[in-house]
C-alpha cells in the first residue's frame, strides 16, 4: 500500500518530517528541528523520530525543501548511509553557515562533511533515484533562497508537496507561481500545503509591508532620513537583504561582516542571472562596495569588499546588517551617534512564548521600527494554488490551524477536500 505519513508538522509550524512510501521504496521529505518555544505535547522527540523513521525499513533518500532549521535542523543525526538531497545554491549557503557554526561550537560532531556530501537536485529535472517514487523539484519563493516544492508521482497519482512558499518576494514576482504551475505542474491528486499564516491572519492584515518590494520602499524612506542605521535581519533572508542593499542611496555605504558578505556574494553569483534584484547595485558603472566589520576572512578588492572604517563611513552615512547574538555588532553600534534599528524579523520574537531576550537587549533604548514581510504564503496565495492545481484532497501542514483550515472563508469552496492528518497517521493513496 502506498502511503503518506507526516511524522511531525501536521499541527505545528516547524519540526517537519514527512514520509512517502510504496511497497518497495521510501523517501523522507525534510527532517526539521522543532522551533524554539513550540508546544511539544504529543509531538515526537528527536530520538523517537529517529527510531521511528530510520529504525526499520531502508530509506532511499531524504529530500530537503530548503535550508531553514525547522526543515533540516537535525540532518546530522540521519544515518550516514542514507543520501541527502538539496538545491544547489541552498547547499552553498549551508556550507557557509555550517563552516561558521562548526567553528563557533566546540562540538566534535561537525556538520560540514555531511553538508558537502549532499546531492543537489535541479529545478524541473525529475529524480529517478527512488524506485517507483518519482520526484520533480520546482523552485519557489520563500524567505530562504533556493527553496523548492516537490511534485511526487507514484503509480499514476500526483502529489504536490509545497514546503514553505509565498509569492510576494523576489522569486515570486510577475506571477511566477501561476505561470510555473500552469506550464509544468497542472492538476494534482493531493496537495500538501503549508499554512503558517493561518495563525497569523491579524498580523498579516495589520502589516503595511505586504511584499519584499514594499520593504525596499520603506527602507529607502528610512535611509534618506537616518544617516546611521542597523538592520536586525536573518543573514540567510537574502530577499530582504537584497532589498536593503538596493534601497540604500548611492552616497551611503553598505556594511556587514564577512559571513554575511559571503552569503550575499554567493546569492548574487547564482541568482543574479535570473533575478535583477540579485545583481550588484551599479554606481557610476561600478558595483557598490561592501564594507566589512571584523575579520575579512579572505575577502578583498577582488570580491568588491573593503575593511569598514567608521571614521570615514560616518561622514557619508551607512547601514549595517547585524545579529543580536553576536556582541561584535552591539559594541560597534555603541559608538554610533543615534542609530535607527530596523527590526526585520518576525514580530513574534519580541514578546510572548517565542520571545528572544537577546533581541530586546540589542534594541535597548534605541529608536527602532519594524520593517518585515512574511516568508510564508498568504491565504490568497494558498487559494490560488488550490485553484490552479484542482486537487482532489488537500492536506494542511506546517500550521497551528490544521483543524480550522475548513473554516477560513477563502477555503470554504474546498471544504470537502480538506483532510487533516495527525502526526504519525498514514494517508493511503
Ligand atoms: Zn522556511
Amino acid at each position: 500500500m502506498n502511503k503518506i505519513t507526516i511524522y511531525r508538522g501536521s499541527h505545528q509550524i516547524g519540526g517537519c518530517v514527512t514520509e512517502i512510501r510504496t511497497q518497495g521504496h521510501r523517501i523522507v521529505i525534510d527532517f526539521g528541528e522543532n522551533l524554539p518555544g513550540s508546544k511539544t505535547d504529543g509531538v515526537m522527540t528527536n530520538e523517537e523520530l529517529l527510531d521511528t523513521v530510520f529504525g526499520g525499513d531502508p530509506c532511499d533518500g531524504v529530500l530537503f525543501t530548503h535550508y531553514h532549521g525547522d526543515h533540516m535542523g537535525i540532518y546530522k543525526k540521519i544515518p550516514r548511509n542514507i543520501p541527502l538531497y538539496i538545491g544547489p545554491t541552498a547547499k552553498k549557503i549551508l556550507t557557509i553557515l555550517t563552516e561558521k557554526v562548526d567553528l563557533s561550537t566546540r562540538t566534535t560532531d561537525k556538520g560540514l562533511p555531511r553538508i558537502q556530501s549532499m546531492h543537489t537536485y535541479r529545478p524541473g529535472r525529475k529524480l529517478h533515484a527512488f524506485g517507483d517514487i518519482e520526484v520533480t523539484p520546482f523552485i519557489v519563493d520563500h524567505s530562504a533562497l533556493d527553496a523548492y516544492m516537490f511534485l511526487i508521482e507514484i503509480a499514476g497519482k500526483r502529489i504536490l508537496f509545497t514546503g514553505d512558499f509565498r509569492e510576494h518576494g523576489i522569486a515570486g514576482k510577475n506571477d511566477t507561481l501561476e505561470k510555473m504551475v500552469k506550464a509544468y505542474i497542472g492538476r494534482v491528486d493531493i496537495l500538501i500545503t503549508e499554512g503558517t499564516m493561518l495563525s497569523r491572519l491579524g498580523e498579516a492584515r495589520q502589516n503595511p509591508i505586504r511584499t519584499e518590494e514594499d520593504l525596499g520602499k520603506r527602507a529607502r524612506e528610512l535611509f534618506r532620513t537616518n544617516r546611521e542605521s542597523v538592520i536586525l535581519v536573518s543573514s540567510t533572508n537574502l530577499d530582504s537583504i537584497m532589498e536593503y542593499y538596493h534601497a540604500l542611496p548611492w552616497g551611503m555605504d553598505f556594511v556587514c561582516d564577512a559571513y554575511q558578505a559571503k552569503l550575499i556574494l554567493t546569492a548574487m553569483e547564482d541568482k543574479g542571472k535570473y533575478y535583477p534584484r540579485y545583481r550588484p547595485e551599479m554606481i557610476h558603472g561600478k558595483p557598490r562596495r561592501i564594507y566589512i566589520v571584523g575579520e575579512m576572512e579572505g575577502l578583498g578588492a577582488a570580491q568588491n569588499c573593503y575593511k569598514a572604517d567608521f571614521s570615514i563611513l560616518k561622514n557619508k552615512g551607512f547601514t549595517m546588517l547585524a545579529r543580536e547574538d553576536n556582541s561584535r555588532f552591539a559594541s560597534i553600534m555603541a559608538k554610533f551617534l543615534d542609530p535607527l534599528i530596523i527590526y526585520s524579523k518576525w514580530k513574534g520574537y519580541l514578546k510572548g512564548e517565542h520571545m528572544k531576550p537577546a533581541i530586546k537587549e540589542f534594541i535597548g533604548d534605541h529608536r527602532w521600527e519594524i520593517v518585515h514581510t512574511s516568508g510564508h504564503a498568504y491565504v490568497e496565495t494558498i487559494r490560488k494554488l488550490i485553484c490552479l492545481t484542482e486537487p482532489k484532497v488537500i492536506i494542511p501542514m506546517h500550521t497551528e490551524c490544521a483543524d480550522q483550515f475548513d473554516r477560513i472563508p477563502e477555503f470554504a469552496p474546498y471544504k470537502d477536500k480538506i483532510h487533516v492528518l495527525k502526526d504519525g497517521e498514514p494517508y493511503c493513496l
